[in-house]
């Protein structure tokens, strides 16, 4: 392929090795997700093969076609599917049955509506609550006080997990990019400390499950595993240049 994707995929896991072991963090913790939107089939097919496991897409329609598409391609496959986008309710239905994670849950009716319509012959779907750290006023996510309130509400509902945190926060400056103290930092940690906040206030079998902070991107993610990043969100650094916008 013209991209280079098994090359890539193999880059990406070098360098959150290295990130690692330079903030003396064992590399298992951090997940790599290779981000997939926009891209074929035949580019999840070629991540597959070099060993991506974890495939995050922000459109329902899109993303179930390649959920299909890989089932039928590879019937025995060990993929797990992440929603990553923005999710109305009017889509929580085919979201409950063809994916394994949601990361953009930022209101208490949407994981309602995926806990009633998860079919039950699959395991409760792993959410995160998306927080809109940066206080950006275009951009979804909800408040940090508003995130403690509705990790309460989701431990209550019997067919989701509630798994952690998600942030996108503002792009900031490549200049700002690669040190630990940066301003681009700051978000980082900010959510760093709301999930420490948040899992102490969990009883004690929702707080184990509460294991994941997902944040970091192509650009800036040796930045968010410096500030304790476990799942890293990568699309550009994998797939190249996406061919349509998000
Ligand atoms: C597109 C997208 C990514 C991947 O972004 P890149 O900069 O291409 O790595 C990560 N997270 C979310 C929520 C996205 O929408």
């Amino acid at each position: 392929m013209l991209n280079h994707i098994a090359q890539n995929y193999h880059k990406a896991l070098s360098d959150i090795q290295s990130v690692c072991a330079t903030h003396a963090r064992p590399a298992l913790e951090v997940t790599l997700l290779a981000v997939s939107k926009t891209h074929p089939v035949a580019a999840v097919i070629e991540a597959y093969a070099a060993g991506a496991r974890h495939f995050g897409e922000n459109y329902v329609q899109e993303g179930i076609e390649k959920v299909g598409a890989l089932e039928a391609l590879i019937p025995d496959h060990t993929a797990i599917w992440h929603f990553i986008g923005p999710l109305q309710s009017n889509k929580t239905r085919l979201v409950a049955q063809y994916f394994d994670w949601v990361h953009s849950i930022d209101r208490i009716k949407i994981a309602q509506r995926l806990s009633e319509q998860r079919p039950h012959s699959l395991r409760p779907i792993n959410l995160c609550i998306q927080v809109n750290i940066s206080a950006q006023s275009t951009k979804s996510g909800c408040t940090p006080e508003e995130a403690i309130q509705l990790a309460q509400q989701m431990i209550e509902l019997p067919n989701i997990t509630l798994r952690g945190l998600m942030a996108i926060p503002a792009p900031m400056p490549s200049t700002t990019l690669t040190h630990s103290e940066s301003p681009a930092s700051a978000p980082f940690r900010a959510m760093a400390q709301l999930f420490t906040d948040i899992q102490s206030q969990l009883p004690e079998t929702a707080a184990k499950q509460f294991d994941t902070l997902s944040m970091g991107m192509s650009d800036d993610y040796p930045l968010a595993i410096a500030a304790g990043s476990t799942l890293v969100r990568i699309g550009t650094a994998i797939f190249g240049a996406r061919a349509y916008p998000n």
